[in-house]
């Protein structure tokens, strides 16, 4: 479904539609469809496009119920098909059906308020009005259950069940049924706060709660820090032995694939049992070991800028890396050795020599194998490289800031540590599609990046942008979903909701980073 309009991207969580997709796309479909026609000249769809975007950000793990489109009307290939479905004004908001026949033209919606929560309940009820017969072939019912029905002694043998009591009128156990539509494991039922007999027998006081039964016959209540839409689906995603389901595309944008696709180890090596609040010096050795024996070495010589750009990597490591260390020993070593070589240009295996010398007489110690811990994948060519290149760059973001002058006397940038990132990445990072994802993001934002704090964000941001795009993709390792990161069980003061939306409190996401990617939450074991 091509034929990007100019206000929305391939990169959306959305679906662009144009004359030659839309009745094929919405005639038959096995979801409900949710369609803004806009006009790419109209002001008010330009200043609304950031709207429908997070909209269809919030609601993208729904799409195998119900799915969200555009289609502009401006381009000329679109003004027949725009003409035929009857779209006088900008935008225009369809629902169709799921199941249509080609002669449906949708039903236009007239309201007013195209606030998100407000066309994210709409869609609720579009879902709801379909009978049980043309229900969405994915959407489980999403009428409440009563006592009786909901049999409680004898549900959840082989999976959790969650039952959500809420208050007649709250659409949160409607929206957390539909946000664990992608994931295996657990199901959703909700019921009302009204039905005395289950609130009663479930000794149930405040609303919403959630109720959980578990595989093995137990049930309990949830805990849940705030009883809000994202902690609720949030606490459900993470419930052990839950898993997103993946897609089955092979269109999926993931490069990681390659880059985590190391050798078959991690499937013979022992599970190492790790606590997801801690970062692991293992994990930053691994990253390191990885980086300067594999990927820089099927370089086999280095010049000019690339050059350049691995002195500066090296200094800034030995410069911020935590601890003080064998680590820091061995880049302060390289990064002398390097400085003082008066040449152009080093074959990369005086590099991996000196490194390997400078070991072997000293000591200093950088492990000689790939050793995961919190980046352990469930099965080889998962995580692995990619997690922890991300947490080593992390936690120097956070060392930079908690030691600012130690990039004195280097002609620092604003931003050094992600200007080095980026230039790493672009010039060495062996996922290439990787590499022009992080190049534009770099391109659009990077700069604006004033301080330490900021550097902080920007790349917390960043990552979650990729986290969020990459939910489902094939690199998505099904034990470890990618979702917003922190998690409410990481950081529930992190997290908040503002008018039915979820939104970050970024002052506790920085206290959190600072705290989490700090010197004294590293934990050193499994480390050589
Ligand atoms: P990762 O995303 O690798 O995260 C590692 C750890 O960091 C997590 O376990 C968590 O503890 C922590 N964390 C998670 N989110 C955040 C956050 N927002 N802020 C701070 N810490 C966080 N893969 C693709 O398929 N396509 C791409 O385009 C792509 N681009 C990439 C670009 C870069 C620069 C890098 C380094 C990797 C890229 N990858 C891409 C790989 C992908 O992002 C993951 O690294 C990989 O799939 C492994 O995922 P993971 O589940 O181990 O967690």
């Amino acid at each position: 479904l091509g034929g990007a309009g100019r206000l929305y991207t391939e990169e959306d969580p959305l679906v662009i539609l144009s004359s030659d997709s839309l009745k094929s796309a919405v005639t038959n479909s096995s979801s409900a469809w949710l369609i803004q026609f806009f006009s790419s000249w109209c002001g008010h769809c330009i200043q609304y496009s950031s709207t429908w975007k997070a909209l269809a950000q919030d609601v993208k793990d729904w799409q195998d119920a119900i799915s969200v489109g555009v289609l502009d009307c401006a381009q000329e290939e679109n003004f027949d098909v725009c003409k035929d479905y009857s779209i006088k004004f900008y935008p225009t908001f369809k629902f169709f059906w799921a199941h249509s026949p080609p002669s449906e033209r949708g039903t236009t919606y007239r309201g007013a308020d195209r606030s998100i929560p407000s066309v994210r309940q709409l869609m609720v009820n579009v879902l709801q009005n379909h009978t049980n017969l043309d229900r969405p072939k994915h959407c489980p019912p999403l009428e409440p259950y009563r006592y009786l029905d909901l049999n409680l002694d004898r549900v959840g043998v082989y999976h959790y069940t969650a039952i959500l009591v809420e208050e007649p009128d709250s659409y949160v156990g409607r929206e957390v049924i539909l946000d664990l539509l992608q994931y295996l494991g657990v199901q959703v039922k909700r019921a009302l706060s009204s039905d005395r007999p289950l609130v009663d027998a479930l000794k149930l006081t405040a609303f919403p709660a959630i109720y959980l039964l578990h595989p093995n016959g137990t049930h309990a209540h949830l805990h849940s820090e705030k009883p809000l839409r994202f902690f609720f689906s949030s606490l459900l995603r993470t419930l052990p032995g839950v898993q997103r389901r993946l897609k089955s595309s092979s269109t999926s944008s993931s490069g990681a694939s390659q880059v985590g696709a190391l050798p078959g180890k991690q499937n013979t090596e022992p599970w190492r049992d790790f606590d997801r609040s801690k970062v692991y010096t293992a994990d930053l050795e691994t990253a390191l070991h990885y980086l300067l024996r594999v990927e820089l070495a099927t370089h086999n010589t280095l010049e000019g800028e690339e050059l350049k750009i691995f002195k500066d990597l090296v200094t800034l490591v030995a410069k911020l890396y935590p601890g003080g260390g064998s680590v820091v020993k061995l880049m302060e070593t390289l990064s002398d050795w390097l400085l003082s070589m008066p040449l152009q240009r080093i074959p990369y295996q005086a590099v991996l020599d000196l490194v390997d010398n400078k070991m072997r007489i000293s000591g200093v110690f950088l492990g000689a194998e790939l050793r995961w811990v919190g980046c352990q994948g469930s099965r080889a060519g998962l995580r692995g490289y990619p997690c922890s290149l991300w947490t080593l760059f992390h936690v120097l973001t956070v060392q930079h800031d908690a030691n600012p002058t130690a990039l004195d006397n280097t002609g620092a940038e604003a931003a050094p540590v992600l200007q080095m990132m980026r230039r790493y990445i672009r010039t060495f990072f062996g996922c290439r599609e990787c590499g022009r994802h992080f190049e534009q993001a770099a391109a659009v934002g990077m700069d604006n990046v004033q301080n330490r704090e900021q550097q902080i964000l920007w790349l917390w941001q960043q990552h979650n942008r990729g986290n969020m795009r990459l939910a489902g993709s094939l690199s998505d390792d099904p034990l470890f979903p990618k979702a917003p990161w922190p998690s409410p069980s990481l950081c529930a003061s992190c997290h908040e909701e503002k008018n039915g939306v979820h939104v970050w409190n970024q002052d506790n996401v920085l206290r959190f980073l600072r705290q989490h990617y700090a010197a004294s939450n590293l934990s050193p074991e499994y480390s050589v």
